[in-house]
């Protein structure tokens, strides 16, 4: 017989406390949280759909990892430390093969990060996962996308473009072709948390790139009143992008393609040197570029201006 909403909630969604600071987890009709003293509550919320954000064919570990990751990456942006996780969870059946699945990748996740599930809601309808997580950061070292300043040096940390080959790989249904590296940084991306952490007080702004890197850097100019020159040659690709899909498309992936979850930062030109080394602690992190005056992004490559397309990506795009 399967399951019933109160025995999955149960079985996969509650389990014993993990925090000092979750008063009342999961269990009654909302949660009890406790923000230390002096620190800011951050809050961030993102969904995905079934055929839209994932394939209907993931693994469901897979999407159990991903639905927190890009939440965890969110507050990586913001330079919070991550702690709680709500979790909205909408299925068409019991089907427990898929739940056990789902919560083990989330929780895998959460458990890495020190984040605990306090609460959520479970229905029946369309796959949809929503997550909202919630963490702390320091009075006034929030990241924002709003400091950039001309003469600020721009940064992306790891590489970019393999989640897109990697969906392009998950597409063509063809395992035997499947890059694991590109799949797995499609279905498994890893939140820069610490990367994020490092960045208080010392990064002028930053966004997560989940839109493609054009696009979010877009962002990015916009709210902070600047322009861009990025030097295509420098972009971080990776080895695996490189030989499976040739320079050409890997550089439109990197540009173009999403849920790389990596981080998009500037620092100010006089920090970055003595900074750089902490940073590059955490992660990789390439000089792509300069910020500039005025406005808009231009893309040079070998000294050379090259046209760009920089629209990222909208679902409510015509
Ligand atoms: P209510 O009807 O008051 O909204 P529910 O019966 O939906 O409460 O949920 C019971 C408890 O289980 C609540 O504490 C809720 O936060 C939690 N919960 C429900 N679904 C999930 C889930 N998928 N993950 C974590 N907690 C959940
Ligand atoms: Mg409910």
């Amino acid at each position: 017989m399967p399951l019933g909403e109160f025995e999955l909630i149960a079985r996969y969604f509650t389990r014993p406390g993990r925090r000092g600071d979750v008063l009342l987890g999961v269990g009654d009709d909302a949660a009890l949280l406790d923000v230390p003293a002096g620190q800011t509550l951050v809050a961030a919320t993102d969904t995905l759909v079934e055929g839209r954000h994932f394939l209907a064919d993931a693994p469901p570990q897979s999407v159990g990892h991903q639905a927190l990751a890009v939440n965890l990456s969110d507050l990586a942006a913001m330079g919070a430390q991550p702690a709680w996780a709500l979790l909205a969870l909408s299925v068409p059946d019991a089907d427990e093969a898929w739940i056990d699945g789902f919560s083990r990748g989330f929780h895998a996740l959460a458990d890495a990060f020190g984040v605990e599930l306090v609460g959520g809601d479970t229905v029946r309808g369309a796959r949809i996962v929503t997550i909202q997580a919630l963490g702390f950061v320091p009075p006034g070292e929030a990241l924002k996308r709003s400091g950039a300043r001309p003469g600020d040096v721009l940064y992306v940390s790891g590489t970019v473009g393999d989640a897109a080959a990697g969906l392009e790989l998950a597409r063509r249904c063809d395992p035997g072709a499947m890059d694991a590296t590109l799949l797995r940084r499609h279905q498994y991306a890893e939140p820069r948390v610490a990367l994020g952490i490092a960045l208080r007080g010392v990064a002028s702004a930053a966004i997560d790139v989940s839109d493609g890197l054009l696009g979010d850097l877009g962002k990015l100019c916009r709210a902070s009143g600047v322009s861009a020159v990025v030097q295509l040659e420098r972009l971080p690709l990776s080895r695996a992008l490189l030989e499976g899909f040739g320079a050409t498309a890997a550089e439109r992936m990197a540009l173009a393609g999403g849920d790389d979850y990596e981080l998009l930062f500037t620092l100010s030109a006089s920090a970055a040197p003595a900074i750089e080394p902490t940073l590059a602690a955490c992660c990789s992190i390439t000089r792509i570029g300069v910020i500039g005056a005025g406005r808009g992004i231009r893309c040079f490559r070998s000294g050379l201006e090259v046209e760009q397309e920089v629209a990222g990506h909208d679902h409510f795009a015509a």
